[in-house]
């Protein structure tokens, strides 16, 4: 739904508001039975919605957490990686996947990313392989399977455990499986833009090994192994019941809301497939459009400025590749060492896509786009 301001309409990247309001009172019942029951934490809400997250990616075992950053920190304390280790991952994506790695006293080494998929391109990974390397976090960026099948091959070959970061994929699908039930681990964030957003923080780890859901249970608790007992040093990373009672509620219109985002997807492909390069569909992949993001060459500020002044929102998904950061300077990369990332940071662009964006919004958005690549 767009908004209405000094008779001026704008369109924002998301509109939560849309999205909540059709689950108002279901979420309001469901939220004032927790206040009445005074259970805030690891109660019935929290267990129902790992079985249910479990069930969703066919996988054994579903562990509740704190945020996505935890989810892959976890992972990596569960897979007993540590100082010493390196960890292979994608420089083109959200900050904290590469954060978690330096958590666990890893050192993360980044490898450039596939134009087409903006995915980490896996013809490149076997020449970062050292005698230090033990995993691969694979991350589907804006919602888009990465190359799994390729991915598992190498780890297999060099005896690495995968994690998938699926912050921004929830419900992709891969060769007809969920990502995230793929790897050794997959990583999910429910902060509230996700594709299943909560109304706060969340995470959950998700996997069909049973010492790794085992471990990062003790784990999110203080390495609790019984009444005061503690096995080993945790953490304190669970998701809260309220956030749980919510998201189980949208969890059950996940699959619509990815549908209408793959419609709006469509559509935006339909009327830019010959301006820009468009986001591809692999075959045999759902990607599910946590970000409608295109690459235009050299054209970038010209369609910034032209849609800033239609009142439409757009943003730069990401601006600076985690190898350039100044956190990660430590690392000795410098400019050019990956210059697929490097281009398409300056490359690319997000527009608003959301379930409830407007078909007739989104195709004048289009039209925007069109114009100002003519001009
Ligand atoms: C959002 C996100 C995370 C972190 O999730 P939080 O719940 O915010 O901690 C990690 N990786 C990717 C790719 C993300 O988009």
């Amino acid at each position: 739904m767009s908004k209405i301001t000094n008779n001026i309409k704008t369109i924002p990247m998301l509109d939560l508001k849309a999205q909540h309001e059709p689950l108002n009172e279901e979420i309001k019942t469901a939220v004032r039975d927790i206040l009445d029951s005074s259970r805030f934490i690891l109660g019935p809400n929290v267990s129902s919605f790992e079985q249910e997250v479990a069930a969703y990616h066919s996988v054994t075992g579903a562990v509740g957490l704190g945020s996505g950053t935890d989810a892959l920190y976890l992972s990596l304390r569960a897979l007993d990686i540590k100082e010493g280790d390196e960890v292979i991952t994608t420089p083109f994506t959200f900050f904290a996947t590469a954060e978690a790695i330096t958590y666990v006293g890893a050192t993360p080494v980044f490898v450039d990313i596939d134009r087409q998929t903006l995915n980490i391109d896996p013809s490149k990974i076997e020449e970062k392989i050292t005698p230090k390397t033990r995993a691969i976090i694979v991350v589907h960026l804006f919602g888009q399977p990465a190359d799994m099948d390729e991915i598992m091959a190498i780890a297999g070959k060099h005896g690495l455990k995968v994690v998938e970061d699926s912050a921004q994929a929830f419900g992709a699908k891969y060769k007809g499986r969920a990502v995230g039930s793929i790897g050794d681990a997959g990583c999910f964030s429910f902060y509230p833009s996700k594709n299943l957003g909560a109304y706060g923080d969340g995470g959950m780890l998700i996997t069909n090994n049973p010492e790794i859901s085992g471990k990062v249970k003790l784990l999110r608790n203080h390495g609790t192994t019984g009444p005061y007992q503690h096995s080993f040093i945790g953490y304190n990373s669970r998701l809260d019941e309220i956030q749980a009672a919510i998201l189980r509620i949208k969890l059950r219109h996940l699959d619509t809301y990815n549908r209408k985002r793959r419609d709006i997807a469509a559509l935006y492909t339909s009327i830019l497939g010959n301006a820009v390069q468009c986001p591809t569909e692999k075959q045999d992949r759902t990607h599910v459009y946590h970000q409608y993001t295109f690459m235009t060459s050299n054209k970038r500020a010209e369609v910034e400025k032209a849609l800033r002044s239609n009142h439409i929102s757009a943003v730069v998904y990401y601006p600076i590749p985690l190898h350039m950061q100044i956190a990660f300077k430590y690392l000795g990369y410098k400019a050019g060492d990956l210059p697929v990332s490097e281009a398409a940071a300056g490359e690319v662009l997000s527009i608003p896509i959301y379930p409830e964006l407007d078909p007739e919004d989104a195709r004048m958005i289009a039209g925007v786009i069109l114009t100002a690549l003519k001009n």
